[in-house]
């Protein structure tokens, strides 16, 4: 017996990280499996019934363990030295038995469907032995197509817009599911003995050698195995990867919400009169009532069952919005199953759970009939499809994380009736269950004010009480804001709404703003306990580097309009003090920034510094106190003048706002700009001050805020200086420029073209 290392895995199992690779070189049989061994009489025996179907028991006197078995029958078998037995996958079972799998090579070369089963008791004894093996098998195994131009072939047979190894969370998603760091879907062909067909028995007469090549593509969506002919490179045959017969029948139903539409449901065999059940084999979506199918005779549903084709064409679309909306293939699971259960006091409204949607049959007092509303039912698809990310927020309690996971799952609950079109009158309603009337159950929400349905506007704002529904509504308005624009203003300084108090957010369309919240959860710039401020980020960060400017601004703008601001510490929301230099600090390119720019109470104290830049205007807020000892540093930029003001041990009270600032707390007035804005070779630092002062000088990218150019101890006079930059190494892009002094930092935006 030979025992080797494989140099490669042949099957893409993941038990094959789990068990010891080896390899037995035995001879192959001659004659079928079951006959040879009932011949050797001394420990062997078979039973009829199974000895039919291949099966063979081994007598309870043999005591051997697998190996040894194969050892000590080889011999008989009379197999020959080119077949071999390699261990593909194991598995222990509850009473400790242990199942390994062998598959059979030829040469080295598997042969597909020659997989034989040895079944060890506790002791490791073989009881019996099930499987298929090969026998009479003669080939050379020889090749004259070579691996890459199989694979180069097998890509011009099937052509793809996206294949799924170009695109990031594809690759991300095969790592996560197959927990191999290298796995991918990345072609690699593989020499195999296959049948000319699937339904063709597994014998040596049917097998011919191919290259196994997988194809996964995204656009357009589909996967498939192909099979090649190692000597001419011709296309033997392909079949689908994605299993099941999807070969639906198309049915005219009736929904609660949505009138007249067409779905897919799948015949029940044998039944006559022909019914049809509530299961897309395509889609592979199931509708159930409690555990039961939902059946129809004929294809035109009776109208009564509306709130189950309601459930089932509204999970149709919600995975048509998935696939060509966003461009993510398949449900929350391989087959998603939407469950309407009786009313309980388990189930009010909807939820999602381990792969299923349940919605109650009976939300008469608040919404209609079903809650199963296209929007209630991509909603809970959406909790389905956020598990499967690499971000899997957080879908329990009353974190920030969970927050944000119900607000997603009302973004993408509006954008499925925008994608579904005429087909619903709710797309641009910004209402999640709009056809709801009450707010039983947390429906309906208003996603553009989330105030009028009790809902937050405003992160720490009015509202900001309330359960993890009425929270969401800030990432709600966010993506409202981004996607539409909107002239804004939120809960801490700029509402009501007058002449000056607004924040300008430019939108960016349904497509960018979903593709924003689409990335940050599948390409894992999210985590599970992610709160609003990392949402900030993640979403900055992902369209910074996908879009520019001025996408980036919307972005920025538009969290800054719910109360969202980079720079806050842990606890921001309510009351909180500032000890330590930088303890807080503030920036936004908003128009009017408020202090503090979440809730009431801010005390700096002890040496502390609170450093804010703004737009235009800066707002203090009635609570915001700054004691001796402690430092309150206001930056104004219109948008490349700066000036500095610095006030220590003052209570500042709501009537002294903006530019009411006293002016003797402008002590050090310091002015920056860049020219030529875009800058080129060299670019010019203007600085204009009042007195003779040392400055550092930082040139930051906006991505990290990673400092890319540095001048240290530049001697600055008073009145105005020039300070050549030499930018040439600087990519295109929007730049900061910072000047510290040792009270204050003015900072400049600037071009580079
Ligand atoms: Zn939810």
């Amino acid at each position: 017996m030979i025992i080797r290392q494989p140099a490669a895995a042949h099957y893409g199992c993941s038990a094959l990280h789990r068990v010891t690779w080896f390899v037995i070189a035995i001879p192959v049989l001659s004659v079928p499996l079951y006959s040879q061994l009932a011949s050797t009489a001394d420990a062997l025996t078979t039973r009829p019934d199974l000895r039919k179907h291949g099966w063979l028991i081994v007598a309870d006197s043999a005591q051997t363990s697998v190996q040894k078995f194969i050892t000590k029958n080889s011999s008989r078998f009379g197999f020959a030295d080119n077949d071999a037995l390699e261990i593909i996958a194991s598995h222990i079972d509850k009473n400790g038995w242990t199942h390994t799998k062998y598959l059979q090579h030829y040469k080295g070369i598997p042969i597909e469907g020659a997989d034989v089963v040895f079944h060890a008791d506790k002791s490791g004894n073989v009881q019996s032995v099930n499987g298929k093996f090969v026998i009479g098998l003669t080939a050379t195994g020889a090749t004259s197509v070579s691996v890459a131009r199989a694979r180069e072939l097998a890509l011009a047979y099937l052509t793809s817009d996206e294949y799924a190894w170009e695109n990031e969370s594809q690759e991300a998603m095969i790592k996560l599911s197959t927990g191999n760091a290298y796995a991918t879907y990345y072609p690699t062909p593989t020499l195999v003995f296959t049948r000319n067909a699937d339904t063709l028995a597994v014998e040596a007469k049917n097998l011919v050698l191919a290259y196994r090549v997988d194809i996964h593509s995204v656009t357009p969506s589909y996967a498939y195995r192909i099979y090649l002919d190692p000597t001419t490179g011709n296309e033997l045959r392909r079949t689908s990867l994605r299993s099941g017969n999807c070969n639906p029948t198309t049915a005219t139903v009736y929904t609660v919400y949505n009138g007249q539409q067409t779905i897919h449901t799948e015949e029940i065999p044998q039944s006559n009169p022909t019914r049809y059940r509530l299961y897309d084999p395509c889609r592979r979506i199931q509708t159930k009532y409690e555990s039961n199918d939902v059946t129809n005779q004929g294809t035109t549903w009776y109208a009564a069952l509306d709130g189950f084709t309601q459930a089932h064409w509204g999970a149709m679309r919600t995975y048509d919005y998935f696939q060509h909306g966003l461009g993510r293939p398949g449900g929350p699971l391989d087959t998603t199953k939407v469950m309407v259960q009786k009313l309980t006091s388990d189930i009010v409204g909807a939820m999602y759970s381990n792969g299923a949607i349940f919605s109650d049959d009976n939300s008469t007092s608040h919404c209609h009939d079903y809650m199963t509303n296209l929007d209630v039912v991509a909603h809970e698809w959406t909790h389905g499809f956020i598990e499967n990310t690499l971000a899997d927020l957080q879908n329990q309690g009353a974190s920030e994380a969970k927050v944000l996971n119900e607000g997603f799952a009302d973004i993408f609950g509006e954008m499925v009736e925008c994608y579904v079109g005429s087909q619903s009158d709710q797309c641009g309603t910004w209402k999640a269950g709009g056809e709801c009337t009450s707010l039983e159950s947390n429906y309906p929400r208003n996603l553009k004010e989330p105030t009028a349905s009790q809902g937050a506007r405003t992160y720490c704002g009015l509202n900001w009480s309330g359960d993890v529904y009425a929270k969401s509504g800030v990432l709600a308005r966010w993506f409202y804001l981004l996607t539409e624009g909107d002239t804004a203003s939120n809960d801490h300084c700029c509402y009501p709404i007058t002449q000056q108090n607004f924040i300008v957010v430019d939108g960016v369309g349904t497509t960018i703003a979903s593709d924003i919240c689409y990335a940050v959860l599948t390409n894992g710039y999210l985590t599970s306990a992610s709160d609003f401020v990392d949402a900030g980020i993640a979403t900055a960060y992902y369209t910074d580097l996908e879009y520019g400017t001025p996408a980036l601004y919307s972005v920025i703008n538009a969290w800054h309009a719910v109360g969202v601001y980079e720079g806050l510490g842990e606890n921001a929301c309510g009351t909180f003090d500032v000890y330590n230099s930088p303890a807080v600090a503030v920036s936004t390119r908003a128009y009017r920034t408020c202090i503090p720019p979440l809730g009431n109470g801010l005390w700096v104290k002890d040496n502390g510094h609170l450093t804010t830049t703004s737009g235009r205007y800066i707002h203090m807020r009635t609570g915001t106190r700054v004691d001796a000892g402690g430092y309150f540093h206001a930056r104004i930029q219109q948008p490349c003048s700066t000036w500095v003001a610095k006030v220590g041990g003052t209570s500042v009270l709501e009537s002294q706002l903006d530019s009411s600032l006293p002016l003797s707390h402008r002590t050090y007035p310091l002015s920056i700009s860049i020219r030529p804005n875009p800058a080129h070779a060299t670019a010019m630092l203007d600085i204009v001050t009042n007195r003779n002062v040392v400055v550092d000088i930082e040139v930051n990218n906006l991505v990290g805020s990673r400092a890319i150019l540095q001048l240290g101890g530049v001697q600055v006079a008073s009145g105005a200086s020039a300070i050549p930059l030499d930018v040439t190494t600087l990519a295109a892009g929007l730049y900061l420029c910072l000047v510290r002094t040792p009270e204050s930092i003015s900072t400049c935006y600037f071009l580079v073209e």
